[in-house]
């Protein structure tokens, strides 16, 4: 299992497609439950060089600087990231798309089948090759993208009775690893 978090294309406001810049939380946060749930690589996915650059230095220094020394963890953790320009760049240090299951997540319920966590988790426990969960920033991943994978989740659904459902990308990710991978 990898987990993707794509930064273009991805929904604007006004559901125009647009470049979402890299937030250092998302960075920390999505590796630490990766590491978490036993997740083989976090890929980072910007096409603009200056924000992987930026990223860069900022993992260069949890892992060689004064933090990596003070927060063990964190630095090990930082160590599942690893920083690719576009989905395809991604597909090819996997060996490629078909060598991979590419499967999407959205807070939106879609026309096309969404496959339950429970169905999920019953194939990730089978045979298979090795599954991208792919999340989106700003307003989510385009239709396109979601039509591109293998499998859509479903949403992650809130309480009973209420009707608002935006979680960060961050919840997101560790409710879906939590459902899909939890001892
Ligand atoms: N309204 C957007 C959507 O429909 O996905 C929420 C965008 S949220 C800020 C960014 C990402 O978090 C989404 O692309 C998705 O990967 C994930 N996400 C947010 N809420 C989710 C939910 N309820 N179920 C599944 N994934 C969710």
């Amino acid at each position: 299992m990898y987990i993707a978090l794509l930064h273009h294309p991805v929904l604007g406001r006004d559901g125009a497609t647009v470049t979402s810049a890299i937030t250092n939380l998302d960075v920390h946060d999505l590796s630490r439950s990766a590491r978490t749930y036993g997740a083989e690589g976090y890929f980072l996915v910007h096409p603009i060089e200056a924000q992987r650059q930026l990223i860069e230095r900022i993992l260069a220094h949890w892992e060689d600087g004064a933090s990596g020394t003070r927060i063990p963890d964190r630095k090990e953790a930082l160590r599942v990231v690893r920083l690719v320009p576009s989905l395809e760049a991604m597909y090819e240090a996997l060996g490629g798309r078909k060598n991979i299951e590419l499967w999407g997540t959205s807070a939106r319920t879609l026309t096309t089948p969404m496959v339950s966590f429970a169905d999920g988790r019953r194939a990730l426990e089978g045979e298979g090759p090795p599954v991208v969960l792919l999340f989106g920033t700003s307003w989510g991943l385009r239709g396109d993208t979601l039509e591109a994978c293998d499998r859509v989740l479903e949403p992650i659904a809130g309480g009973r009775n209420s009707a608002f459902n935006h979680l960060s990308v961050r919840s997101a990710c560790a409710i879906a690893l939590d459902r899909l991978l939890s001892e």
